[in-house]
């Protein structure tokens, strides 16, 4: 798959990098000299993720947006209720900010690849 040597941002070494699939499903590679962990900025999500994400996203959107009345009335009232709510509903904006995050740093990938290879 990918053939460009990769060098470890902490000790220089370039030999014996593993590479691994993060939580989010972006690569990261692992030093295997001084053990240093970092993101592979190169690879962009695999096509599984990327549905999943988008998915997910809008599945979550959707459901924050059902909740919508309910933050507009506690927001109305205060915003210690208004921040009552949306602690509430952290999960469902945690998944959102998540998906949205993992899309838009496939997308920049995506496009300095494509820069790259002009
Ligand atoms: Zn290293």
């Amino acid at each position: 798959m990918a053939t460009s040597t990769i060098q470890c941002p902490k000790c220089g070494n370039c030999e014996t990098i593993k590479r691994k699939k993060s939580f989010l499903g972006f690569q990261k590679c692992i030093c295997t000299i001084c053990q240093f962990k970092y993101d592979d900025d190169s690879v962009p999500l695999g096509n599984v993720y990327r549905i999943i994400y988008w998915v997910f996203g809008i599945l979550c959107s959707v459901a924050l947006l059902g909740k919508l009345p309910e933050i507009i009335v506690a927001a109305a009232s205060g915003p210690r209720n208004f921040l009552m709510v949306l602690v509430q509903q952290w999960v469902i904006i945690l998944f959102i900010v998540g998906s949205f995050w993992a899309l838009r740093k496939d997308a920049d990938i995506r496009n300095s690849n494509h820069t790259d290879s002009q």
